[in-house]
């Protein structure tokens, strides 16, 4: 097997499609350097080999040794110099990357191949002594810290007592004399640290970085960052080695990240972040704050600095050029890295820009309508996931706001809640349930649980790019980054800005949009959902099968549905309108009554409310189907248990307290959830379900006549296990049809269904679409009784389950397609063998999980129903699942 590919100097071994192989990064630096585009020759060490080198034990086969070689002077041969030669040598950059991109996540090492005679020979070529101790400083800085792994706080130490002791401020007084008394401090710290001197043979330094680089794959927070991406642990990562270049090799050197389109809000503009004089990670790591791309960019912000447009103008029209050419290439936008060194652009890397769901949506519209892409690809590029982003409230613009600082607009969307100062805080309060902010001075990868948990992330420091940006943009956290006025006391648990000071538990609000920090919470208003929104969601629903309706009982619910595109509803939970305050003494009234003569006294309080009810949804949903759900929860529920509620069902009723306490003590169940729940009530106190069904046609009769269009109930009865339930609760509810239809002196049109929610159900499906005119697969409680697990009780332990691999994800949330799913096939394939026409739904909270809904499109279920908020993402899911 290869496992070294090479690229630069007209040679390319990858391409693009080698993702898997040599992951995103060496994938796309051989992609460029075969389209001629400036890359700096190396090689890539395929993925292939990082997972044979834990598959043996952390070893590497001899066969690597001469391939690497190989590599070594491919790299020699184009750039004229000679790795470990001191005359002209060669240094090289050893970095991950892996198929999905985990920004920050694993180690970098720049500037390998110095040691104590390459830096001499690197001062005399570069005729920049100072130049070059300072590379060597960072190089040993870096490789203790990533290789050796030794505590870097000493490094940082050393340098400052060397600043302090000189009395500068900055790195930059720093003399060749000062950067080489660094170094020999280094050395010295690394010889007390690790016991031995710094490695000066660069074969060695070359393999202890490739080592490291693929152990990295295996660190705690790579571990952390592929568990919240879903990024499989067996990917393993690739190994990149290529030919330094240098930004910080004086003033017409630069180093800098960009972006073809605007990240955030996806304007068709160029975007980016750039430093001279300055090393890579100088940016990323947001310690100089950078300077603007352009000169627009930077008028807009009223920024000082000259943009590189205006510093570095012949560079920055070539820059310009790369990037229209690697947008049309790879008809995406793109995230780019390049070095400028002494003038001469170099690109390191090119990827998919990570982007808002605003501006993924933006773009995907833009670039159909400028015929990059096609609208099916534009449809396929946004993640439905995403669009919870754009679906949740910003801030009214009409409320009154305290504005205490404004930093960069990181990441969109509103929120408020509690200052924290540290991750840990921020779990621990979002556990409690608490809306937590974190605030931090950056962000670094230690810190992604903590961001994860808040709702929202402030720093002080960092640009559009750093860690914070990029990690909250993925996450759909909104991000206030750079917020220079902010003075951070972690310690203290305290910040002060503009002569205020706030501690933690505090109550602030940030505005991801505009980047401004408020003092209290700031009230929200709804989103805007005509625009890109409406025109991708409109193309969506040209290609989707699946219908796509809400899971909604209330009047509000219902709205919210409609304008997100439902095409019904799916569920309606009746026993929501149960606990409504003003009812539910007549509802305990009614559970608690001895006998069938005590419940109907109790239902006929109940019947106008209902019959209200359901007239308010079928006038909103104007002819759209609705599915009305029978109620379903054990009793067990209902029952009171405040000496106060026991007091007012006794006053309505006339029966004493003791005798209602006895009542309710019988009623009283260990496994409510298998206990008197569902049709059971039906088959044991059918005028419930008699009450109900009267009150759906009653209401269906009132509208057709008022508004002449007639609603199409769908009257489902839950938890049935056999046919014979639903024979006896068909008999109930077309009793009561009839019934109300001669009172009524008109017909409709109605269904009658279940839910396929017990295992039983499932496998006798054949049986009971005798009777069913339709299944609606209720996913939770089927999830809940085929794996035995509770569905109210399982957060304690299903993390560790998912952690361990047991269930790929929680079985809850996306369906054990699996296990469950082979139910639901059996079920819809022997539901239509008996009745061909059979309407097939899905009702459980997967019907809004985009992973499910590919599942109900395989399986060729007729509709999904989600939560309101889901609609569209449901849609776009089930758009992407058909194409
Ligand atoms: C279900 O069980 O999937 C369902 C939709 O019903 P509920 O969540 O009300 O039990
Ligand atoms: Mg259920």
């Amino acid at each position: 097997t290869q496992y070294v590919y090479r690229f630069g100097g007209g040679v390319s071994d990858g391409g693009k499609g080698d993702r898997n192989l040599l992951g995103g990064k060496g994938a796309n630096l051989a992609e460029m350097a075969s389209i001629g585009l400036p890359v700096p020759p190396g090689f890539t060490i395929s993925t292939e080999m990082c997972q044979r080198y834990y598959d043996e034990g952390q070893q590497f086969p001899d066969s690597l040794r001469s391939e690497v070689a190989n590599g070594i002077a491919h790299i020699e041969a184009i750039t004229n110099k000679k790795f470990g030669v001191a005359a002209d040598p060669l240094l090289v950059s050893v970095r991950s990357g892996a198929r999905a991109s985990m920004p920050g996540m694993m180690d970098t090492v720049l500037n390998l191949g110095l040691n104590d005679e390459t830096v001499v020979g690197l001062a005399a070529v570069s005729g920049d002594a100072r130049f070059a101790w300072d590379s060597y400083r960072r190089f040993i800085q870096m490789y203790s810290d990533v290789v050796l792994e030794l505590d870097h706080s000493a490094f940082e130490e050393a340098l400052e007592i060397a600043k302090e002791d000189k009395g500068y401020n900055l790195d930059t007084e720093m003399t060749a004399d000062d950067w080489q008394a660094l170094v020999k401090r280094y050395q010295e710290l690394v010889a007390e640290m690790w016991d031995k001197p710094f490695p000066q043979d660069v074969h060695e330094q070359l393999w202890g970085a490739i080592g490291a680089v693929f152990g990295s794959w295996q660190s705690e927070r790579a571990k952390v960052y592929r568990r919240l991406n879903d990024i499989p642990g067996d990917w393993g990562t690739a190994v990149n080695v290529q030919a330094m270049v240098f930004g910080n090799m004086g003033d017409t050197s630069a180093t800098g990240v960009a972006f073809t389109r605007d990240p955030s809000k996806g304007d068709r503009a160029y975007y980016g972040e750039f430093l001279i004089n300055a090393q890579g990670e100088d940016v990323v790591a947001g310690i100089r704050t950078p300077q603007y791309l352009t000169r627009i960019a930077r008028e807009t912000a009223g920024a000082k600095p000259a943009s590189m447009e205006e510093a570095l103008p012949e560079v920055y029209g070539e820059l310009a050029k790369v990037f229209d050419l690697l947008e049309t290439h790879y008809r995406d936008m793109q995230d780019i890295e390049f070095t400028v060194q002494q003038g001469k652009l170099w690109m390191l890397q090119t990827r998919s820009g990570k982007r808002t769901a605003k501006a993924a949506l933006k773009i995907a519209v833009d670039m159909a309508n400028e015929g990059l892409i096609t609208r099916e690809e534009a449809v396929a590029r946004v993640d439905p996931a995403a669009l919870d982003q754009l679906l949740h409230p910003t801030l009214d613009p009409q409320a009154p706001r305290d504005v205490i600082a404004k930093g960069l607009p990181a990441s969109p969307g509103a929120a408020s809640g509690l200052v924290v100062f540290d991750a840990e805080t921020a779990e621990k309060r979002a556990e409690l349930g608490d809306a937590v902010i974190l605030v931090r001075v950056e962000t670094s990868p230690e810190d992604i649980h903590g961001m994860h948990a808040a709702k929202g992330i402030l720093t002080a420091r960092g640009g559009m790019t750093s860690h914070a940006a990029v990690v909250a943009r993925g996450m759909g956290r909104p991000c206030v980054s750079g917020v220079g006025t902010l003075a951070i006391d972690a310690k203290a648990k305290v910040f002060r800005v503009a002569g205020r000071e706030v501690r933690e538990g505090d109550v602030i609000t940030i505005d991801g949009a505009t980047g401004e920090v408020m003092l209290g919470a700031v009230p929200t208003v709804q989103p805007e959902l005509a625009g890109d929104f409406g025109t991708l969601m409109g193309w969506a629903d040209q290609v989707r099968r699946l219908k796509v309706r809400a899971n909604a009982e209330t009047p509000l619910d219902c709205k919210t549905a409609r304008i997100f595109g439902a095409e019904g509803v799916g569920l309606c939970r009746t026993e929501h309108m149960f606990f409504d305050a003003a009812r539910i003494t007549a509802v305990r009234q009614m559970i608690l009554a001895e006998d069938e003569k005590g419940r109907r006294v109790a239902l006929d309080k109940l019947l106008p409310e209902q019959r209200a009810d359901f007239t308010e949804i079928f006038e909103i949903m104007a002819g759209l189907p609705v599915t009305i759900r029978l109620l379903d929860p054990p009793l067990h529920e209902f029952l009171p248990h405040e000496e106060e509620e026991f007091a007012e069902v006794a006053t309505a009723t006339g029966i004493g307290i003791e005798a209602l306490k006895r009542r309710a003590a019988e009623l009283h169940e260990f496994n409510p959830m298998l206990g008197h729940r569902g049709c059971r009530l039906g088959v044991t106190y059918p005028e419930i379900y008699e009450m109900q069904a009267r009150a759906i046609f009653e209401a269906a009769c009132d509208v057709a006549a008022k508004s002449g269009s007639a609603p199409i109930p769908e009257v489902m009865v839950p938890l049935v296990a056999t046919r014979r339930e639903l024979e006896l609760m068909k008999a109930v509810i077309d009793k009561a049809a009839k019934a109300v239809f001669a009172e009524k002196g008109r017909t409709l049109d109605y269904l009658v269904g279940t839910m396929i929610e017990l295992p039983r159900a499932a496998l006798k499906a054949g049986e009971i679409a005798e009777v069913g005119e339709f299944f609606s697969f209720g996913t939770n409680d089927l999830t809940q009784t085929t794996l035995g697990v509770s569905r109210d009780d399982a957060g304690r332990f299903l993390t560790t389950y998912v952690d361990k691999g047991i269930y790929p994800k929680d079985p809850f949330v996306s369906l054990d397609v699996d296990g469950v799913g082979e139910l639901i096939e059996l079920a819809a394939e022997r539901g239509r063998k008996t009745r061909g026409d059979i309407k097939l739904g899905i009702c459980g909270e997967h019907g809004g999980d985009p992973a499910s809904i590919a599942f109900c499109e395989a399986t060729g279920l007729d509709y999904v129903s989600a939560s309101p908020y889901r609609v569209p993402i449901a849609r776009l899911a089930a758009a992407q699942a058909a194409l």
